[in-house]
């Protein structure tokens, strides 16, 4: 075959380099419809089904939930990779598809009171002739699962993307969409800091670089000085007072203040009783596994 002419920017060479793309929603919903037509002819009318692409999580494959009157199928964004075979990708979307027959996430009646329990998305799969394709999936997933992953999404890939990439992320789901700004929270540190009546604040408030792994709303990096804010933190869902205290709390570490007592002392001096009980309260309540909670959701 001929090559055409280089242009000046040598486009051709570029493109012939690139890397095959990457599956999208467009095929996400073929596959959808392909298997719903195959093996959920019956399939109950609940809500409309909607199927996207989640986070790249290593362990949840799938998520089916109700959302906004649809049906939200998400899928690890593992599968974007044609790595993947094309079935092992189905598997995981008909696993999805026997949750909405059972009626979660798709507004129909529940069948069960527990998704899993008794091996019910198993047999119910089984009866649609697809339980040899779900444990062959099932097998290829043990065999190669996490080496793509690491391929992929290895601490090092993400450190070539440039620093940013590891915030955007978080930054582009819904719940960030009102969020704070660093510069706010900074803004905090400085006044907390001079209510201490310290020049300056002892550390920076950075954002951290989160992984699915990451279970706390900051973490303390003493040696850089860098108090790294998980970026789910920055939701406006989020009560400010907890940012209020986080910092308070690390500025207290940082004074060397290490019993507890004292601490909540000092805490309630720096940034007021009011503050303290509202970050409290909310830490103690609704915001106990806030965190945990939301990756779930979101990466699920
Ligand atoms: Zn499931």
């Amino acid at each position: 075959m001929k090559k055409p002419e280089q242009t000046p920017l040598n486009l051709f060479d570029e493109e012939e380099q690139s890397p095959a793309p990457l599956r999208d929603e467009t095929w996400l919903q073929a596959r959808l419809d392909a298997l719903c037509k195959e093996h959920f002819s019956d399939l109950p009318a609940g809500f409309p089904i909607r199927i996207v692409f989640g986070a790249p999580s290593l362990h949840v494959l799938g998520s089916i939930r109700p959302r906004n009157g649809e049906s939200l199928i998400r899928l690890s964004g593992l599968y974007r990779w044609i790595e993947v075979p094309e079935w092992v990708a189905d598997a995981t979307i008909v696993h999805e598809l026997a949750h909405y027959v059972h009626g979660i996430g798709s507004g129909l009646e529940r069948l069960y009171p527990h998704a899993h329990r008794g091996g019910v998305v198993d047999a119910e799969l089984e009866r649609r002739g697809l339980g040899e394709m779900s444990r062959k999936a099932k097998q290829w997933r043990s065999q190669h699962w996490m080496a793509l992953y690491e391929r992929f999404y290895g601490p090092s890939k993400i450190e070539e993307k440039g620093s940013s990439d590891p915030y955007n992320y978080w930054f582009s789901l819904p719940i960030c969409q009102n969020r704070r700004t660093l510069e706010e929270i900074n803004q905090i540190s400085v006044y907390i800091a001079q209510r201490a009546e310290l020049t300056r604040p002892p550390f920076k408030c950075t954002w951290l670089a989160a992984k699915e792994t990451h279970r706390h709303r900051c973490y303390y990096f003493s040696e850089v000085r860098e108090l790294r804010i998980h970026p789910l933190i920055s939701s406006l869902k989020v009560p400010v007072s907890v940012l209020w205290h986080d910092i308070a709390y690390w500025l207290c570490w940082e004074m060397g203040i290490r019993k507890t007592a004292d601490r909540y002392r000092k805490i309630q001096l720096l940034i007021g009783e009011r503050r303290t009980r509202a970050a409290l309260k909310w830490i103690g309540g609704p915001g106990r596994h806030w965190l945990e909670r939301t990756l779930k959701w979101y990466l699920a």
